[in-house]
Protein backbone atom coordinates (compact mmCIF):
# COMPACT_ATOMS: atom_id res chain seq x y z
CA UNK A 1 0.00 0.00 0.00
CA UNK A 2 3.25 2.09 0.56
CA UNK A 3 4.48 1.61 -2.56
CA UNK A 4 0.85 1.07 -4.80
CA UNK A 5 2.02 3.42 -8.16
CA UNK A 6 5.43 1.93 -8.78
CA UNK A 7 4.11 -1.61 -7.82
CA UNK A 8 0.89 -1.07 -10.34
CA UNK A 9 0.82 -2.92 -13.06
CA UNK A 10 -1.39 -1.03 -16.02
CA UNK A 11 -1.70 -4.02 -19.51
CA UNK A 12 -3.09 -2.61 -22.51
CA UNK A 13 -5.87 -4.87 -24.16
CA UNK A 14 -3.99 -5.90 -27.01
CA UNK A 15 -0.54 -6.67 -25.12
CA UNK A 16 1.14 -9.85 -24.20
CA UNK A 17 -1.39 -12.09 -26.18
CA UNK A 18 1.36 -14.64 -27.45
CA UNK A 19 1.98 -17.82 -25.85
CA UNK A 20 6.09 -16.56 -26.11
CA UNK A 21 7.96 -13.80 -25.41
CA UNK A 22 9.81 -11.85 -27.92
CA UNK A 23 12.85 -14.23 -28.25
CA UNK A 24 10.48 -17.42 -28.28
CA UNK A 25 10.78 -18.52 -25.16
CA UNK A 26 8.24 -18.85 -22.20
CA UNK A 27 10.33 -17.06 -19.80
CA UNK A 28 10.56 -13.41 -19.13
CA UNK A 29 14.30 -12.58 -19.19
CA UNK A 30 13.71 -9.75 -17.55
CA UNK A 31 12.14 -10.97 -14.89
CA UNK A 32 14.49 -14.13 -14.53
CA UNK A 33 17.49 -11.55 -13.90
CA UNK A 34 15.39 -9.68 -11.18
CA UNK A 35 15.18 -12.99 -9.39
CA UNK A 36 18.63 -13.68 -9.63
CA UNK A 37 19.19 -9.71 -8.39
CA UNK A 38 16.78 -10.48 -5.26
CA UNK A 39 18.61 -13.80 -4.09
CA UNK A 40 21.82 -11.92 -4.81
CA UNK A 41 20.63 -8.83 -2.25
CA UNK A 42 18.89 -11.09 0.11
CA UNK A 43 21.73 -13.67 -0.03
CA UNK A 44 18.94 -16.53 -0.16
CA UNK A 45 19.95 -18.34 -2.28
CA UNK A 46 22.97 -19.25 -4.60
CA UNK A 47 21.81 -18.73 -8.19
CA UNK A 48 25.30 -18.11 -10.21
CA UNK A 49 25.21 -21.11 -12.76
CA UNK A 50 22.34 -22.63 -12.48
CA UNK A 51 18.83 -22.04 -14.27
CA UNK A 52 15.75 -21.19 -12.97
CA UNK A 53 12.04 -22.82 -14.24
CA UNK A 54 8.89 -20.76 -13.45
CA UNK A 55 5.67 -22.30 -12.36
CA UNK A 56 2.27 -21.68 -11.69
CA UNK A 57 2.54 -21.16 -7.51
CA UNK A 58 5.58 -23.55 -6.40
CA UNK A 59 3.11 -26.08 -6.07
CA UNK A 60 3.60 -26.78 -9.91
CA UNK A 61 6.84 -26.48 -9.81
CA UNK A 62 7.24 -28.87 -6.71
CA UNK A 63 5.13 -31.80 -8.64
CA UNK A 64 7.72 -31.36 -12.01
CA UNK A 65 10.52 -31.52 -10.06
CA UNK A 66 8.78 -34.77 -8.40
CA UNK A 67 7.52 -35.88 -11.64
CA UNK A 68 11.21 -35.43 -13.59
CA UNK A 69 13.58 -36.81 -10.06
CA UNK A 70 11.36 -39.61 -10.35
CA UNK A 71 11.90 -39.79 -14.18
CA UNK A 72 15.63 -39.68 -13.29
CA UNK A 73 15.31 -42.42 -10.24
CA UNK A 74 13.31 -44.96 -12.53
CA UNK A 75 16.93 -46.19 -14.92
CA UNK A 76 18.41 -47.70 -12.39
CA UNK A 77 14.91 -49.19 -10.98
CA UNK A 78 11.30 -50.24 -11.69
CA UNK A 79 10.63 -50.13 -8.41
CA UNK A 80 7.99 -47.10 -7.60
CA UNK A 81 9.61 -43.84 -6.44
CA UNK A 82 8.18 -42.74 -2.95
CA UNK A 83 7.95 -39.00 -1.96
CA UNK A 84 8.28 -38.04 1.53
CA UNK A 85 8.74 -35.26 4.25
CA UNK A 86 9.79 -35.18 7.77
CA UNK A 87 6.88 -35.09 10.63
CA UNK A 88 5.08 -32.51 11.09
CA UNK A 89 5.27 -31.84 7.10
CA UNK A 90 3.46 -29.59 4.33
CA UNK A 91 0.61 -31.87 2.97
CA UNK A 92 3.38 -33.93 1.19
CA UNK A 93 2.24 -37.85 1.61
CA UNK A 94 5.10 -39.85 3.39
CA UNK A 95 7.41 -39.69 6.60
CA UNK A 96 11.43 -39.28 5.63
CA UNK A 97 11.98 -40.74 9.27
CA UNK A 98 9.91 -43.94 8.56
CA UNK A 99 11.95 -44.49 5.43
CA UNK A 100 15.67 -43.68 6.33
CA UNK A 101 16.50 -47.28 7.29
CA UNK A 102 14.56 -48.53 4.30
CA UNK A 103 16.34 -46.21 1.57
CA UNK A 104 19.75 -46.29 3.24
CA UNK A 105 19.66 -50.40 3.18
CA UNK A 106 17.40 -51.19 0.04
CA UNK A 107 18.84 -50.34 -2.98
CA UNK A 108 16.06 -50.74 -4.92
CA UNK A 109 13.93 -47.99 -3.32
CA UNK A 110 13.55 -44.81 -5.03
CA UNK A 111 13.05 -41.77 -2.70
CA UNK A 112 12.12 -38.37 -3.44
CA UNK A 113 12.56 -35.66 0.08
CA UNK A 114 10.52 -32.92 -0.28
CA UNK A 115 12.06 -31.04 2.56
CA UNK A 116 10.49 -27.69 3.43
CA UNK A 117 12.98 -25.37 5.00
CA UNK A 118 12.01 -23.66 7.28
CA UNK A 119 9.36 -25.76 7.68
CA UNK A 120 5.40 -25.48 7.42
CA UNK A 121 3.89 -25.72 10.59
CA UNK A 122 6.82 -25.48 12.84
CA UNK A 123 9.27 -23.11 11.21
CA UNK A 124 12.47 -25.22 11.79
CA UNK A 125 15.26 -25.12 9.36
CA UNK A 126 15.32 -28.66 8.38
CA UNK A 127 17.88 -30.18 6.10
CA UNK A 128 17.55 -33.82 4.39
CA UNK A 129 17.11 -36.70 6.51
CA UNK A 130 17.58 -40.41 3.98
CA UNK A 131 20.77 -40.65 1.92
CA UNK A 132 21.30 -43.51 -0.34
CA UNK A 133 22.18 -44.21 -4.51
CA UNK A 134 18.56 -43.65 -5.29
CA UNK A 135 17.75 -40.52 -2.90
CA UNK A 136 16.94 -37.23 -4.96
CA UNK A 137 16.47 -33.99 -2.41
CA UNK A 138 13.86 -30.91 -3.55
CA UNK A 139 14.01 -27.98 -0.78
CA UNK A 140 11.01 -26.28 -0.76
CA UNK A 141 12.44 -22.48 0.36
CA UNK A 142 8.93 -21.03 0.24
CA UNK A 143 9.71 -19.64 3.91
CA UNK A 144 13.15 -18.82 3.31
CA UNK A 145 13.25 -14.99 3.29
CA UNK A 146 14.40 -12.14 6.49
CA UNK A 147 10.75 -11.52 7.39
CA UNK A 148 10.14 -15.81 8.73
CA UNK A 149 13.53 -16.73 9.57
CA UNK A 150 17.36 -16.02 10.25
CA UNK A 151 19.30 -16.44 7.13
CA UNK A 152 22.61 -18.49 8.49
CA UNK A 153 23.69 -18.99 4.58
CA UNK A 154 22.50 -18.63 0.78
CA UNK A 155 21.16 -22.21 0.43
CA UNK A 156 22.73 -23.76 -2.78
CA UNK A 157 20.73 -27.15 -2.69
CA UNK A 158 20.36 -28.97 -6.11
CA UNK A 159 17.11 -27.77 -6.56
CA UNK A 160 15.82 -25.05 -4.55
CA UNK A 161 11.81 -23.78 -4.92
CA UNK A 162 10.74 -20.42 -4.02
CA UNK A 163 6.88 -18.80 -4.28
CA UNK A 164 5.45 -15.10 -4.64
CA UNK A 165 3.37 -16.66 -2.41
CA UNK A 166 5.30 -16.29 0.47
CA UNK A 167 7.61 -13.61 -0.34
CA UNK A 168 4.95 -11.00 -0.91
CA UNK A 169 1.73 -12.27 -0.24
CA UNK A 170 0.59 -12.50 -3.76
CA UNK A 171 -0.78 -16.16 -3.51
CA UNK A 172 -3.84 -15.49 -5.84
CA UNK A 173 -0.97 -14.29 -8.78
CA UNK A 174 0.12 -18.00 -8.61
CA UNK A 175 4.12 -17.55 -9.50
CA UNK A 176 6.60 -19.86 -8.17
CA UNK A 177 9.99 -21.07 -9.46
CA UNK A 178 12.43 -23.66 -8.77
CA UNK A 179 16.34 -22.89 -8.97
CA UNK A 180 18.11 -26.13 -10.65
CA UNK A 181 22.24 -27.04 -10.91
CA UNK A 182 21.66 -30.16 -12.86
CA UNK A 183 20.79 -29.01 -16.77
CA UNK A 184 19.28 -32.45 -17.55
CA UNK A 185 16.62 -31.76 -14.58
CA UNK A 186 16.51 -28.45 -15.84
CA UNK A 187 15.90 -29.37 -19.23
CA UNK A 188 13.43 -32.28 -18.27
CA UNK A 189 11.38 -29.68 -15.92
CA UNK A 190 11.49 -27.21 -18.60
CA UNK A 191 9.89 -30.08 -21.15
CA UNK A 192 7.29 -30.73 -18.71
CA UNK A 193 6.62 -27.23 -18.09
CA UNK A 194 5.64 -26.69 -22.10
CA UNK A 195 3.83 -30.18 -21.72
CA UNK A 196 1.77 -29.73 -18.71
CA UNK A 197 1.20 -25.55 -19.83
CA UNK A 198 2.30 -23.78 -22.02
CA UNK A 199 4.19 -22.19 -19.34
CA UNK A 200 3.20 -19.33 -16.87
CA UNK A 201 0.92 -16.66 -17.89
CA UNK A 202 2.37 -14.01 -19.19
CA UNK A 203 0.05 -11.51 -17.47
CA UNK A 204 1.38 -13.41 -14.27
CA UNK A 205 4.88 -12.84 -15.45
CA UNK A 206 4.47 -9.72 -15.73
CA UNK A 207 2.82 -8.72 -12.50
CA UNK A 208 5.53 -10.39 -10.47
CA UNK A 209 7.92 -8.30 -12.79
CA UNK A 210 6.44 -5.27 -11.53
CA UNK A 211 6.52 -6.01 -7.97
CA UNK A 212 9.89 -7.77 -7.62
CA UNK A 213 10.90 -4.64 -9.37
CA UNK A 214 9.33 -2.36 -6.96
CA UNK A 215 10.78 -4.22 -3.98
CA UNK A 216 14.41 -3.93 -5.44
CA UNK A 217 14.33 -0.38 -5.98
CA UNK A 218 13.49 0.01 -2.13
CA UNK A 219 15.75 -1.85 -1.22
CA UNK A 220 15.96 -3.33 2.43
CA UNK A 221 12.17 -1.86 3.19
CA UNK A 222 9.66 -4.02 2.58
CA UNK A 223 11.77 -7.11 4.48
CA UNK A 224 12.38 -4.72 7.22
CA UNK A 225 8.42 -4.04 7.10
CA UNK A 226 7.36 -7.09 6.81
CA UNK A 227 10.09 -8.55 9.38
CA UNK A 228 8.85 -5.99 11.74
CA UNK A 229 5.24 -7.12 11.25
CA UNK A 230 6.06 -11.14 11.73
CA UNK A 231 8.01 -11.06 14.62
CA UNK A 232 5.75 -8.18 16.63
CA UNK A 233 2.87 -11.41 15.87
CA UNK A 234 5.35 -13.72 17.46
CA UNK A 235 5.95 -11.76 20.21
CA UNK A 236 2.66 -11.16 21.54
CA UNK A 237 1.81 -14.88 20.64
CA UNK A 238 4.56 -15.83 23.09
CA UNK A 239 4.13 -13.70 25.58
CA UNK A 240 0.46 -14.64 26.22
CA UNK A 241 1.21 -18.19 25.60
CA UNK A 242 4.18 -17.61 28.41
CA UNK A 243 1.56 -17.39 31.08
CA UNK A 244 -0.41 -20.85 30.05
CA UNK A 245 0.36 -24.27 31.75
CA UNK A 246 -1.79 -25.51 28.84
CA UNK A 247 -0.74 -24.61 25.48
CA UNK A 248 2.83 -24.36 24.46
CA UNK A 249 4.42 -22.91 21.62
CA UNK A 250 7.48 -24.39 19.43
CA UNK A 251 11.20 -23.47 20.33
CA UNK A 252 13.27 -22.19 17.62
CA UNK A 253 16.74 -21.37 18.58
CA UNK A 254 17.89 -18.01 17.54
CA UNK A 255 20.77 -18.09 14.99
CA UNK A 256 23.39 -16.12 13.46
CA UNK A 257 21.47 -13.62 10.71
CA UNK A 258 23.31 -12.74 7.32
CA UNK A 259 21.11 -10.19 5.91
CA UNK A 260 20.48 -8.52 9.09
CA UNK A 261 24.03 -9.05 10.30
CA UNK A 262 23.13 -9.83 13.51
CA UNK A 263 22.17 -13.23 16.21
CA UNK A 264 18.14 -12.80 15.99
CA UNK A 265 14.74 -14.77 16.44
CA UNK A 266 12.76 -16.69 13.91
CA UNK A 267 9.32 -14.78 13.24
CA UNK A 268 8.10 -17.46 11.94
CA UNK A 269 4.51 -17.60 9.86
CA UNK A 270 2.70 -20.36 11.48
CA UNK A 271 2.74 -21.35 15.36
CA UNK A 272 3.00 -24.75 15.88
CA UNK A 273 0.97 -25.51 19.16
CA UNK A 274 0.72 -28.41 21.69
CA UNK A 275 -2.10 -28.94 24.07
CA UNK A 276 -0.09 -29.94 26.81
CA UNK A 277 -2.87 -31.73 29.02
CA UNK A 278 -4.09 -35.00 28.72
CA UNK A 279 -7.66 -34.15 28.31
CA UNK A 280 -6.92 -31.77 25.76
CA UNK A 281 -5.76 -34.11 23.60
CA UNK A 282 -8.46 -32.95 20.41
CA UNK A 283 -6.21 -30.02 20.53
CA UNK A 284 -8.62 -28.96 17.72
CA UNK A 285 -11.69 -29.15 19.50
CA UNK A 286 -10.29 -27.15 22.44
CA UNK A 287 -9.52 -24.23 20.45
CA UNK A 288 -12.77 -24.42 18.24
CA UNK A 289 -14.91 -24.28 21.66
CA UNK A 290 -13.46 -20.99 22.17
CA UNK A 291 -13.98 -19.95 18.50
CA UNK A 292 -10.31 -19.97 17.43
CA UNK A 293 -10.14 -22.18 14.23
CA UNK A 294 -6.93 -23.70 13.39
CA UNK A 295 -5.57 -26.80 11.48
CA UNK A 296 -5.70 -29.76 13.00
CA UNK A 297 -2.14 -31.76 13.83
CA UNK A 298 -3.26 -34.86 11.60
CA UNK A 299 -2.64 -32.56 8.36
CA UNK A 300 0.97 -32.04 9.11
CA UNK A 301 1.03 -36.39 10.26
CA UNK A 302 1.15 -35.54 13.77
CA UNK A 303 -0.79 -36.33 16.67
CA UNK A 304 -3.90 -34.33 17.35
CA UNK A 305 -2.88 -32.59 20.44
CA UNK A 306 -0.61 -30.33 18.09
CA UNK A 307 -2.58 -27.85 16.35
CA UNK A 308 -1.08 -25.30 13.14
CA UNK A 309 -2.31 -21.59 14.02
CA UNK A 310 -1.36 -18.81 11.03
CA UNK A 311 0.27 -15.42 11.35
CA UNK A 312 0.12 -14.79 7.79
CA UNK A 313 -3.99 -13.55 8.22
CA UNK A 314 -4.45 -9.72 8.47
CA UNK A 315 -3.80 -7.66 11.13
CA UNK A 316 -7.69 -7.33 12.30
CA UNK A 317 -7.47 -11.40 12.44
CA UNK A 318 -4.84 -11.87 14.75
CA UNK A 319 -5.34 -9.11 16.42
CA UNK A 320 -8.44 -10.96 17.18
CA UNK A 321 -6.74 -14.39 18.00
CA UNK A 322 -4.61 -12.84 20.69
CA UNK A 323 -7.67 -11.64 22.16
CA UNK A 324 -9.67 -14.90 22.25
CA UNK A 325 -6.21 -16.59 23.10
CA UNK A 326 -5.72 -14.38 26.45
CA UNK A 327 -9.59 -14.95 27.32
CA UNK A 328 -8.86 -18.88 26.80
CA UNK A 329 -5.79 -18.31 29.40
CA UNK A 330 -6.74 -16.39 32.13
CA UNK A 331 -9.58 -19.07 32.68
CA UNK A 332 -7.56 -21.70 33.32
CA UNK A 333 -7.23 -23.36 36.82
CA UNK A 334 -4.22 -21.98 38.84
CA UNK A 335 -3.38 -19.23 35.44
CA UNK A 336 -0.04 -17.51 36.17
N1 LIG B 1 5.15 -24.95 0.09
C1 LIG B 1 4.86 -24.60 1.36
C2 LIG B 1 5.76 -25.04 2.45
C3 LIG B 1 3.69 -23.86 1.62
O1 LIG B 1 3.40 -23.54 2.88
C4 LIG B 1 2.86 -23.46 0.55
C5 LIG B 1 1.61 -22.64 0.75
N2 LIG B 1 0.97 -22.79 1.95
C6 LIG B 1 3.21 -23.86 -0.74
C7 LIG B 1 4.38 -24.58 -0.94
C8 LIG B 1 2.36 -23.55 -1.93
O2 LIG B 1 2.52 -22.28 -2.33
P1 LIG B 1 2.22 -21.73 -3.81
O3 LIG B 1 1.76 -22.82 -4.69
O4 LIG B 1 1.21 -20.65 -3.61
O5 LIG B 1 3.53 -21.19 -4.23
Amino acid sequence: MQHSASSALVVSGWHRMSYSFNDNTLISQHLESLIRKLHAFVGNAVTQDRNIVFGAGSTQVLSAAAYVLSLANSSSSHSPTRVVASVPYYAYEGDAHTWRNRSESDASTNVIEFVTSPNNPNGLLYKAVPHGPNVKTAYDRAYYWPHFTPIPAPADEDLMVFTLSKLTGHAGSRFGWAVVKDETVFNKMVLHMQVNSIGVSKDTQLRAFKLLKAILEEGTQIFDFAYQTMKSKWERLATTLSLSNRFSLQKINPQYCFFYNKVRESSPAYAWVKCEKEEDKDCYAVLKAANIIVRKGNVFGSEDNYVRLSLVRSQDDFDILIQRLQKLVSEEDGAI
